[in-house]
């Protein structure tokens, strides 16, 4: 299993885990106060929601000014989207306990929280070039054999021993970019993504 597949299965498994904890702090407490009940299971489910989805996917994500922003202006966001929610299915269903606002607010707020923070969290077309650009720029391959000539002082392969000029190796690299682009661009479209 690849660490990609590993962390979309676990992604996954956010939703039945978010379950688990909503009723482990929620079940003890409804013989007290409902409210309090309610409360208290919202906010420690979307903490834990929050850090897991964290957890999972900062590595991956670019981590930059506007993206830092983006990100706290969009969990500001769903939290209002919450309270606004949880205040208007009390209105609308006319039930007037307190604790069932929690309840769907709490709901509203994390299930636009996860899709906000994807669609941010997301590369832009220009930073995948860029990685791409410099991901190939770090690798030198024999054209012929494929072998990793990366930080060799001389431009011929030792495993084939076939000899290059410098720009013969450097057009190879780009036509060997172009497959890896168009291999790339392939693996985005649906139905034919591998993991
Ligand atoms: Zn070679």
């Amino acid at each position: 299993m690849t660490s990609l597949l590993a962390r979309i299965l676990l992604s996954i498994m956010l939703l039945p885990l978010a379950v688990v904890v909503y009723l482990a702090v929620l079940l003890p407490l409804t013989r007290g106060n409902d409210e309090v009940a309610f409360t208290a299971a919202t906010s420690v489910t979307a903490v834990f929601v929050a850090i897991y989805w964290l957890m999972l996917w900062r590595r991956s994500v670019q981590w930059t000014l506007s993206r830092i922003s983006l990100t706290i202006a969009g969990s500001v966001g769903c939290l209002f989207a919450g309270v606004i929610a949880g205040l208007a299915a009390m209105g609308v269903s006319g039930i007037r306990d307190e604790a069932f606002g929690v309840f769907i607010g709490g709901l509203v707020g994390a299930v636009l929280w996860l899709p906000v923070t994807i669609l941010v969290w997301r590369e832009r077309p220009a930073e995948r070039a860029e990685r791409i650009r410099q991901s190939a720029s770090d690798v030198l391959f024999c054209p012929r054999c494929g072998y990793n000539m990366t930080g060799l002082q001389l431009a011929r392969c030792p495993e084939c021993g076939a000899q290059f000029t410098l720009n013969e190796l450097f057009a190879a690299q780009r036509h060997q970019h172009e497959i890896a682009d168009a291999a790339s661009s392939a693996e985005e479209r649906p139905g034919r993504a591998s993991v």
